[in-house]
């Protein structure tokens, strides 16, 4: 929003601001750097948000793998209950069986039990039929006591014998009737505790239910802060375009005011006055150990106490000119560029703290600042960059 803003109003005003400048030729600096600081600031609000947002999403990570190890706990868990019930099911189902088997074992026996009464029946039958007449009347017509007694006798052998098996078909009957009672009393039971776990399974189903929820919230929270980071990212990555283009924009101007004026000398800049003739002093005495020399990965040189504490050194400038940033950045820290006139320009960041602010006007190998490391620094070093015309070029091309 703000950038775009940017874009519509200030850019077409920065640019009004240095026509005025050009005819000017004085405050057209602080006007200048007024814009510059303000994109620097959206760029450095941007760089908050992006830790700001590092943190929360490092946060819902962490509370995502803990709710996805409870999560697990609990489906080891259920699968832990599944197991016992399947267990107590089996366990049903073979007492089921054995139930079975006691009935069929019931069943034989009252079979025996009911052919040894039919053929009772049919034996006495047979006797009652011999002389035709009742059990009574064989005995009455015996023809002595003698007869009787024998035929008493075969009676009750006859029957004793059906009697007594009979009564032990039944025993056994009463027995097997009796086991079949102790299983179905301990199905009962085994029922019972299925049942229990069934209650709990369901409980924990529910815990299991929640727990699912609240981890595909979390992955949902995860994904909008990761898409969040990106939106950031893209941003960052506009800022830091617009900021370039705000450099290009810049010496666009002085280039063409330097083709107009006619001599090149006092118009050249606009700011300072001064035009340069790009012969550069070191920038920071007594220091010369290069840490990380010119490439096209680092178009500058750091300038490093190579074992010495460098804290604090007195950082010069290279050539007289006008102050046109003293600020913080993200990145270059606390930092200074010094616009010198005749396209060229000087720029020294990760300053402890810095000694002169825009609009200013510097001699050659004034402090301007003190070596430190602030913004996206890891030791005291001096970042020196040289722009001729806007293009960084390697430093060393113009010291004198
Ligand atoms: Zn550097």
């Amino acid at each position: 929003m703000k950038r775009r803003l940017w874009k519509r109003w200030v850019k077409p005003a920065l640019a009004l601001a240095l026509a005025v400048c050009m005819l000017q030729g004085a405050g057209a600096g602080e006007v200048l750097a007024a814009s510059l600081t303000e994109l620097q600031q959206e760029q450095e609000r941007l760089e908050q948000e992006q830790e700001a947002n590092d943190v929360k999403l490092a946060e819902l990570k962490a509370d995502q793998t803990k709710q996805q190890e409870y999560k697990d706990a609990l489906d080891a868990q259920m699968q832990n209950l599944q197991g016992q019930i399947d267990g107590l099911n089996a366990q049903i189902n073979s007492l089921d069986a054995s139930i079975e088997e006691k009935n069929a074992a019931i069943a034989e026996k009252q079979q025996s039990i009911d052919e040894d009464v039919e053929t009772l029946k049919q034996r006495l039958c047979a006797i009652y039929m011999m002389g035709d007449a009742s059990t009574l009347e064989i005995l009455l017509q015996s023809e002595s006591v003698i007869d009787m007694a024998q035929k008493v006798e075969l009676l009750n052998i006859i029957t004793e014998h059906d009697t007594k098996l009979i009564a032990q078909l039944t025993a056994d009957m009463e027995a097997i009737a009796d086991e079949k009672v102790e299983i179905e009393a301990e199905k009962e039971q085994v029922a019972l505790a299925r049942s229990e776990l069934e209650a709990k399974g369901t409980e924990l189903a529910a815990v299991q239910a929640e727990a699912e929820r609240v981890l595909a919230e979390l992955n949902q929270n995860v994904a909008e802060v990761q898409a969040e980071s990106e939106r950031i990212a893209q941003e960052k990555a506009q800022a830091s375009a617009e900021i370039d283009q705000w450099w290009k924009d810049y010496y666009a101007q002085l280039a063409a005011q330097n083709n107009s004026s006619s001599g090149g000398s006092s118009s050249s800049l606009g700011s300072g006055g001064y035009v340069s003739t790009g012969n550069f002093n070191w920038p920071v005495p007594g220091f010369t150990n290069i840490s990380c020399g010119y490439s096209s990965g680092h178009k500058a040189i750091d300038i490093s106490g190579g074992g010495r504490n460098m804290y604090g050194a007195a950082i010069v400038a290279a050539d007289s000119g006008k102050v046109v940033t003293a600020t913080y950045h993200y990145s270059y820290g606390n930092y200074v560029m010094i616009d010198h006139g005749g396209g060229y320009s000087t720029l020294y960041a990760h300053a402890s703290s810095l000694a002169v602010s825009v609009g200013q006007t510097v001699t050659k190998g004034q402090t301007i600042a003190y070596v430190g490391s602030t913004g996206n620094s890891t030791g005291n070093h001096l970042h020196f960059e040289v722009r001729v015309n806007g293009v960084r070029k390697n430093p060393f091309n113009w010291f004198s």
